[in-house]
């Protein structure tokens, strides 16, 4: 073995002992994905360099991920309407007043729609050019810094992260950090894609971006080794996206890993033939609503984006 090529470490558990699930991303290039035997963590392996994830998200990341520069008008209709959602989904368990921050907040659609619904809103987005947008367009508050140069304030009642756990190159330091930006009782909202309700099929799955792999057990168990206990969980373990809302406690459990997480993941991502992927309903239904929306979007994009830009720009 090259003297160079430290053994891997699973994030989650510490474990060194690893299954590949893929040996290719969801473009047919080289990406081996693998799955922790011990705790179920599904990561890549080796761990890209932080150097290898700067240029990337430097040069590739708005071209392969998000097809334009600048924010097109059906990404802001649709970030803004997710916006949304997000805050008719957290506000109930959110103080009066409350002071709320967003760690990756993209083009800061999020953080504005809370701050309109009168939440003392803010956050930060290490992407400098959907920070150009959210500063001069949107006029948000969010910050062009990085989640681990931030003050250990220990101010904020809530933290929402919203895609961006499964792009962290060690999450468990990542929701450690988080804690400390929260209050005592403050609470942190994440979602990402469930590994075990796939949204593509086999060969579609794996992201160079996306490091990490949740499914509802891993990611529940991640946050509970950084310092949060579970409030309440939105998602069901067949719908494409994990919504948990977790909350900071006083006590980390010492934790028990469940062996036979991995085995369900092989289970779940190979049950995802192209037949039976297509045949499923509850794919067809989110399909069509997909396409139902898209169209929609298409349609009203451009005027939601003028009326919207037009009201924060008088
Ligand atoms: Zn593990």
């Amino acid at each position: 073995m090259n003297a160079h090529h430290q053994q891997q470490l699973c994030n989650l558990c510490q474990g060194s002992q690893f299954t590949p699930l893929s040996e290719h991303d969801r473009h047919g290039k080289a990406l081996i994905t693998a799955v922790c035997d011990n705790c179920g963590l599904v990561t890549h392996m080796p761990l890209p360099s932080e150097q290898a994830l700067r240029d990337y998200y430097a040069e590739d990341y708005r071209k392969d991920y998000h097809g334009d520069a600048v924010p097109n008008p059906r990404r802001i209709m649709r970030a803004w309407h997710n916006g949304e959602r997000i805050y008719q989904q957290v506000s109930p368990f959110l103080p009066r007043h409350a002071d709320v921050f967003e760690v990756g907040a993209g083009i800061g659609c999020t953080v504005k729609v809370f701050e309109t619904h009168g939440i003392n809103a803010s956050g930060t987005e290490p992407n400098h050019e959907f920070n150009a947008y959210t500063q001069s367009v949107l006029h948000a508050h969010v910050e062009n810094t990085n989640l681990y140069d931030l003050k250990a304030t220990q101010q904020h009642d809530a933290v929402l992260l919203i895609h961006v756990i499964e792009h962290f190159r060690e999450p468990l330091k990542a929701l450690r950090t988080i804690a400390r930006l929260l209050r005592n009782d403050g609470t942190l909202y994440i979602e990402c894609p469930n590994l075990s309700a796939p949204f593509a099929t086999f060969d579609r799955l794996f992201h160079f971006a996306h490091i990490y792999n949740f499914t509802h057990h891993t990611l529940i168990q991640m946050a509970q080794m950084a310092g949060f206990e579970v409030v309440k969980i939105f998602s069901s373990e067949d719908e494409p996206d994990i919504q948990i809302l977790f909350q900071k406690s006083a006590t980390v459990p010492s934790p028990k890993w469940d062996t036979a997480e991995a085995q369900r993941i092989h289970q779940a991502i190979h049950q995802y033939g192209t037949l039976c992927y297509h045949m499923r309903g509850n794919y067809l239904r989110r399909r069509i609503s997909k396409i139902l929306s898209y169209l929609d979007e298409i349609r009203h994009a451009k005027a939601f984006v003028r009326v919207l830009e037009a009201n924060f720009n008088p």
